[in-house]
């Protein structure tokens, strides 16, 4: 494969990413289950778009605050309902 047909693949790859694409998979990302050409394609969607960014950055800092609060681990409900919220929370 050449680099440029690669380059051509991979933006086609990028920008077949949307922000709701994004926004969905974004918990496989957090846990490390995204499969390589969605992590590239969300890297390079991240890279271009702000709002995700931003939407990551948040998401992270949630997650870190839930897993700071003390003695009891957050009921998997609770942290599925807040994961859920999140995903609406662009719509
Ligand atoms: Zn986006």
């Amino acid at each position: 494969m050449t680099s440029k047909l690669k380059q051509a693949l991979m933006s086609y790859m990028a920008g077949n990413m949307t922000c709701k694409a994004v926004t969905n998979v974004i918990t496989d990302y957090l846990e490390g289950a995204l499969p390589f050409w969605d992590w590239v394609r969300f890297h390079m969607h991240l890279g271009m778009c702000f709002g995700c960014r931003n939407y990551l950055r948040q998401m992270k800092q949630t997650i870190k605050t839930l897993e700071k609060l003390p003695s009891e681990p957050m009921p998997p409900a609770i942290r599925d309902e807040l994961l859920k919220r999140f995903k609406d929370w662009k719509r």
